[in-house]
């Protein structure tokens, strides 16, 4: 826990969120400013920068946060329609807050993928 951070404060209900699933390792939430009819980010309740602090102590985060992603793309009814999982990882990637999370988009047609700029 990271007092300062953004989003260690909505795992501590510090700051309000729509989550949409939580458990004792990853937490799920509405994204504020969503891209896509469903955005939702999924983050290790756990502090970490970026993909880079993962090691592999944090297999069961890492498997907690698939699940979490396939519970809510069920929950929002685009598991069949499809979606995308984005982690943007550091300054060329604009990311933006420094702990942890996976994009979650879909409920539209996305642009076609392997666009760099998407
Ligand atoms: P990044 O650019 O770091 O990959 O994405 C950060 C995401 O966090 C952005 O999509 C932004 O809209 C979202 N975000 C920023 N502040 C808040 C907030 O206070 N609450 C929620 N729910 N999302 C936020
Ligand atoms: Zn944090």
């Amino acid at each position: 826990m990271n007092a300062d951070c953004l989003f260690c404060r909505i795992v501590q209900a510090d700051i309000p969120a729509t989550i949409l699933y939580q458990d004792e390792l990853v937490t799920a939430f509405r994204d504020i400013n969503p891209q896509a009819p469903t955005h939702v980010l999924v983050i290790p309740n756990e502090h970490m920068a970026d993909l880079s602090e993962l090691t592999l102590n944090h297999g069961e985060t890492l498997a907690r946060m698939m699940h979490a992603l396939n519970e809510v793309a069920r929950a929002e009814g685009i598991a069949a329609s499809g979606y995308r999982i984005l982690a943007n990882t550091g300054a060329d990637a604009h990311q933006e807050v420094l702990h942890l999370h996976f994009h979650l988009f879909g409920g539209r047609a996305l642009g076609p993928l392997l666009s760099a700029d998407a």
